[in-house]
Order: structure tokens, then C-alpha cells, then sequence
């Protein structure tokens, strides 16, 4: 198939925790070598793309920063500038804060003498109640645009465990306000229109690679982009089979996907 840009989420797919998967150094080989591009689309908005980086960087795989590093942030800044927003109510770690500030004036505490343009939640491992109450206080008062960077109830750590996400964040403002944020990054497809424009592809040249259904391949089926699913994360071939949305392919790991691509 003649693909021209290759999606991959990362923690599952490419590695696993700490460890790189197995052959992943050698699909990467394979891509340079076929000059296919690929970039590393994350979800996860508490830290910065330096962090992830660094750590495929470390893998010994082929990246650069500006070019091969995605995230819900960067979906998320795009779609602030198109609102038109000046003004910004930040939920999220400080790295998210200062990158939001690149672009816009924030606020993270509520001031009744001071109305947002939008509240914006990311994932935040610094939270404190004052901002998710600030949150709170502003969306119950005004109709704002409210918007999450990504949909992720929990966020793997090691060990098997999970920490609370940016979606579980979201839960807690929707209890308490009624309003849902409208989500940024998988399965929002408008982050392959921002890739499609970076990368100048066609969606028919781009195919998406990742571990959990409900976000790597639901977003390619919402973007009407071709998915592969891999076995050696989140989901099993018995969790392929009883989900409603299909991925166009399904392999065992991210070590078969040059033969995949040679078909
Ligand atoms: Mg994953």
C-alpha cells in the first residue's frame, strides 16, 4: 500500500514502559529508508513534547522534534486560535500553562471581576482544587467554549496501575456544572486535519497505528483514515472482535508493520 504518513501512538506501541518493542528500531529503519514519514501523536498533555523527545531519541530511533512530535496541546492551541480566543482559563501542569501562555493571556483562579474566553482542562498531575472550582465557577455563569485536551479516564503507570486522566478531570466539572468539554485529541478527527496540512498528505496517504481502540482506531474510523491495530498493549484479539468500530488492519506488533506496508 502507498502510504506517506504513518501516525504512531506510542506507550503500547512502540514501547512498553521502559522497554522499546520488540523490531520497533528496525521499522524505523525501514521507514527512513523508504523516506515514509512518521510523526508521534500523544494524548497525554501533562508533560511536553521534549519529554517524549528524549526518550524515542534515547530509543535510538531517527526524530526530530519539531517534525516528528504531536500532541492533544498542539491540536489544542490550533483550535484556540481559530475561536479567536484571547483570553484563556487553564487547567494543567505547568509546562501545559506555559505553552497556552506562548499564544494567549490565562488565568488559573477564579476573579468575579474577570470573564475567560474559554476554559480549557488539561491533564494535570499538579492540580489543585482552586483551579478545577475556578472551572467550575466560570461554566456555571457563562456559556463558554469548554475544552478538554483529551478523553482519557486514566493514564497508565508502571506496574499495571493507573493515575486519574484528563477525562476523569472532566467527569468531576460535568457533576458539577452540567457542561462537557468538547475533546481535542483522539478520537477527535480534527487532529488529522492539522497533521494533513503539516505534512501536505491526502488522508487515503496517511495510516494511524496504535494499541487502544477507543482512541487510536476510533480515531481513524471518525477520520475515515486507515487504522492498525497492535496486540501488544491495551487491547486483545478478543477485544478487537467484541468492539463496534473495526481497525482496517490488525498485527501483532509494531515489528510487522513494514511487511504490511510492502503489500
Ligand atoms: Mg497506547
Amino acid at each position: 500500500m502507498k502510504k506517506k504518513l504513518i501516525i504512531f501512538d506510542m506507550d503500547g506501541t512502540v514501547y512498553l514502559g521502559k522497554n522499546l518493542i520488540n523490531g520497533a528500531k528496525e521499522t524505523f529503519d525501514y521507514l527512513n529508508q523508504k523516506k515514509i514519514d512518521y510523526v508521534f501523536f500523544t494524548n497525554n498533555s501533562s508533560h511536553d513534547l521534549d519529554f517524549y523527545f528524549r526518550k524515542i531519541q534515547n530509543f535510538g530511533i531517527k526524530c526530530s522534534l519539531e517534525k516528528n512530535f504531536y500532541s492533544s496541546v498542539e491540536v489544542t492551541l490550533s483550535y484556540l486560535k481559530d475561536l479567536g480566543v484571547h483570553l484563556v482559563y487553564c487547567i494543567g501542569n505547568k509546562s501545559f500553562k506555559d505553552k497556552v501562555a506562548k499564544s494567549f493571556k490565562y488565568i488559573d483562579r477564579y476573579d468575579e471581576n474577570v470573564t475567560p474566553d474559554a476554559v480549557v482542562c488539561g491533564f494535570s498531575t499538579e492540580l489543585v482544587y482552586d483551579e478545577l472550582k475556578g472551572a467550575c465557577l466560570y461554566l456555571e455563569q457563562h456559556e463558554l467554549p469548554f475544552i478538554a485536551t483529551n478523553l482519557d479516564w486514566r493514564c497508565p503507570i508502571e506496574d499495571g496501575l493507573y493515575i486519574p486522566d484528563c477525562g476523569g478531570m472532566c467527569e468531576w466539572i460535568y457533576h458539577c456544572t452540567g457542561k462537557r468539554a468538547t475533546v481535542m485529541g483522539k478520537p477527535n478527527p480534527v487532529m488529522i486535519d492539522y497533521l494533513m496540512k503539516q505534512f501536505n498528505v491526502r488522508k487515503d496517504e496517511i495510516i494511524i497505528i496504535g494499541d487502544r481502540l477507543y482512541t487510536d482506531i476510533l480515531v481513524g474510523v471518525n477520520a475515515h483514515v486507515d487504522s492498525v491495530c497492535v496486540l501488544s498493549g491495551e487491547s486483545s484479539s478478543e477485544d478487537v472482535k467484541k468492539y463496534e468500530h473495526k481497525p482496517t488492519y490488525v498485527i501483532d506488533s509494531i515489528k510487522e508493520l513494514p511487511a504490511l506496508l510492502e503489500e
